[in-house]
């Protein structure tokens, strides 16, 4: 039987006692190298007529004589002459693996490279031409995933079959350095062949390049055996490397050094496809775009532009979809039902309060998508990292930018958000400021209220809205920064992902699982609030009017049908819509007196006081108080206390008496009171119960303070 000696070099950790486990198998001997306290393993297997020895050789970075497992390695190769040497490669790091490799291919043996770790390669987006790498170098490689035991059988049929060929016709390797190094390495190996070195069994080209690196183990041994013999060579080598020194301004061994590295790079580089490493080139290059100094906020502000733009614009299509859907239902169910106080509450109590909160559904899915959108493309790291500079201002990190801007969509997620903040100083002040940012359940209000008072100024008034509480959350992190929550900032990377094309249906998901807490939130708290106030609002029955209405209207009917009737043709109609509207005046007033003596009206008259000085009346006073409940019921309840058409909501929050100076006072109100239960809720369980009442007072103090500046200004200043 023919034997053949197979080494097992590498990388430590690159899975070298791992295959040579798999190839041996129990027929292993553990023992020490010579001299050293260095473990040695060998184990032995029979394949195809042969004997295979393998030694699983202590793990290394290069054959440098540095260390003793290094030497230990290097003299193995060297004195024993393995048939053939696997090099097991680390493929997720095949830059580091191949500089060890370039070294034992000088060394002149047959060598087979086992890429192992292929699944970790893989898996990281690496992929290794093996063909191409076999061609460069040439020698074989093969693919292995040692803890997986593939690759066992190649890797034996490989070698025997790389000993054969190689017994017949030694492979060409050598790895190239630059011309100059070329050629003293040339010239140092012919003066070597001259001399009848009994070293001879090393590679001469070999010795040449040890020379010029001064390696003193191998001068040491050559000297030994030689003496002054080699004198001559070394004062050549010692020449040539001063040479090296005076052209590269460095020492020889960090020149062959940096051409190994070169050389290996050019493997790399022709070999290995790294699909992540192409993936942040492509990143590095759109952020030179997109983060850009002068670039960067334009785009920034025109995405949220655009953000917005869509939310609204593409919404206001299904809003009047699900708007009519709801119309039809309520009068299904007011021809369908009897009248009873059973329908009074299904109508408008429940379908008059869900209904007038579910049309911004649409709405909210297109807010939350684009915010899906921002995250999963990898933008809004790039948000923080832009607005970093604009939050220090606040005394925040641009981090905190992120669950800011998610509140615009709605503080329940946005207050979770920051969860991604290292320091729990930022995360309250991130906490407490949030809600500041008008979430989307407050734009109703908004519209509602400025749609009536502002009509075509409505968008600026909006926007400005939306600025107020940016500013006042500014203003509010400086306060909290400088007294409840002072401290010094902590350093910390923030991070900047390759951007990813998203995936439709991560970003559904992110979507839907958002939205699903505004629906909850409606089918729970909002229904439930929807009812409450519903009985409210028309309990007690009984009541006792101070005069009597149906009285008023009769004589009012007496009047005019007599007028009608001795009036011709064209004052008939004028007088008929005169009479239509008297009626319905007294119709108002009756309605606005029963709802003072119900529940919601004692309540309100309750509040009166206290909200008189911010211009807000009685009756808009209980929407802000129902608007605890959720935001979207200041809409709802708006339109349950002033009767629920919506068309004639307009008309009837005007005769009211709300100017435009209290219609503004009351959404600058909305903008900055107690957020809404949920909120306050969602604080107290990511915080505590002492932050969720921090927050409740310190709001409803800031919206009592500034509707008052507003009101009081605006009277003052003669608006009122
Ligand atoms: P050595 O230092 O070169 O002897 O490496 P080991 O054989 O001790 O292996 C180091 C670790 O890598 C062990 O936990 C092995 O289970 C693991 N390992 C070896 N080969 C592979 C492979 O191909 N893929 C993966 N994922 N892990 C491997
Ligand atoms: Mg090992």
């Amino acid at each position: 039987m023919k034997k053949l000696t197979i080494a097992l070099a590498g990388n430590p950790n690159s899975g070298k006692t791992t295959i040579f486990n798999n190839l041996t198998g129990a027929r292993q001997k553990v023992g020490n190298w010579p001299g050293v306290t260095v473990e040695k393993k060998e184990g032995y297997i029979k394949k195809n007529g042969y004997n295979l020895k393998i030694v699983d050789l202590p793990g290394t970075y290069s054959l440098t004589p540095f260390s003793i497992e290094e030497i230990a390695v290097r003299d193995f190769i060297l004195n024993e002459k393995p048939d053939v040497i696997v090099n097991i490669i680390d493929s997720a790091n095949l830059e580091r693996s191949l500089y060890l490799a370039m070294q034992i291919i000088e060394l002149d043996c047959p060598v087979v490279f086992a890429l192992n770790m292929a699944d970790i390669a893989k898996a990281r987006g690496i992929s290794i031409n093996k063909t191409k790498l076999s061609e460069l170098l040439n020698l074989p490689v093969i693919f292995t995933v040692g803890n997986k035991g593939q690759g066992t059988e190649l890797i034996i049929n490989t070698i025997i079959k790389e000993a054969e060929s190689f017994s017949l016709s030694p492979k060409k390797r050598k790895v190239k350095y630059n011309r100059e190094i070329e050629y003293l390495i040339s010239n140092l190996k012919k003066n070597i062949e001259k001399k009848s070195l009994s070293l001879v069994s090393y590679p001469k080209r070999w010795i040449a390049i040890k020379l010029l690196e001064n390696d003193k183990d191998i001068i040491e041994k050559l000297k030994k055996i030689h003496q002054n013999k080699i004198d001559d060579l070394i004062n050549l080598a010692d020449k040539y490397r001063a040479r090296i020194n005076f052209f590269f301004k460095d020492e020889p061994e960090i020149v062959l050094t940096d051409d190994r590295y070169g050389f290996i790079a050019g493997i790399i580089k022709e070999t290995v496809f790294v699909s992540i490493r192409k993936r942040i080139d492509i990143s590095r290059n759109i952020d030179l775009v997109l983060t850009n100094k002068f670039l960067g906020f334009p785009i920034f502000i025109f995405f949220i532009w655009l953000m917005f733009e869509l939310t609204f614009s593409l919404g206001s299509y299904p809003m009047e979809w699900i708007s009519s859907g709801v119309s039809l239902i309520s009068s299904f169910i007011d021809t369908s039902l009897s009248d009873s106080i059973i329908k009074d509450l299904i109508l408008n109590g429940i379908i008059a309060g869900i209904g007038s909160v579910i049309v911004f559904l649409p709405n909210i899915l297109i807010l939350f998508f684009c915010i899906a959108l921002f995250e999963d493309t990898g933008y809004m790291a790039r948000v923080a990292f832009l607005m970093d500079r604009i939050m220090h201002i606040a005394g925040l990190h641009g981090k905190s930018f992120i669950p800011m801007l998610m509140g615009f969509g709605c503080s329940v997620p946005a207050i979770m958000a920051t969860r991604m903040l290292e320091s729990e100083k930022d995360r309250i002040l991130t906490i407490i400021i949030t809600p500041f940012m008008s979430c989307s359940a407050r734009l109703p209000v908004y519209i509602m209220l400025a749609g009536i008072f502002f009509k075509d100024k409505a968008g600026t008034v909006i926007f400005g809205l939306y600025l107020t509480g940016i500013f006042i959350a500014i203003l509010s992190s400086k306060f909290l920064k400088a007294t409840l929550l002072k401290g010094e900032d902590a350093p910390f990377v923030m991070e900047l992902p390759p951007y990813r094309v998203p995936m439709l249906k991560s970003l559904i998901i992110h979507m839907w699982e958002r939205s699903k807490m505004f629906l909850k939130k409606m089918g729970g708290v909002i229904l439930l609030g929807s009812i409450i106030i519903w009985f409210l609002f028309t309990f007690p029955q009984n009541i006792q009017f101070t005069s009597d209405y149906s009285k008023a209207i009769n004589d009012i009917k007496i009047e005019y049908s007599q007028k009608i009737a001795s009036s011709d043709k064209t004052n008939k109609q004028r007088l008929k819509k005169e009479l239509k509207g008297k009626i319905q005046i007294i119709e108002e007033t009756k309605e606005q007196e029963r709802i003072s003596k119900s529940y919601i009206g004692m309540l309100g008259k309750g509040i009166e006081p206290l909200l008189a000085p911010v211009g807000i009346n009685w009756l808009s006073g209980i929407a802000i108080v129902t608007g605890l409940v959720a935001k979207e019921v200041v809409v709802s309840t708006m339109g349950i206390l002033y009767g629920v058409e919506k068309e004639d909501l307009g008309n009837a929050i005007s005769r009211s008496g709300m100017t435009c100076l209290s219609a503004l006072s009351m959404m600058v109100f909305v903008l900055l009171y107690i957020p809404c239960f949920a909120t306050i809720i969602t604080i107290w369980k990511e915080v505590s119960i002492n932050w969720a009442f921090f927050n409740l007072f310190y709001t409803t103090f800031v919206a009592w303070t500034m509707s008052f500046l507003v009101y009081q200004g605006g009277v003052f200043l003669g608006f009122g």
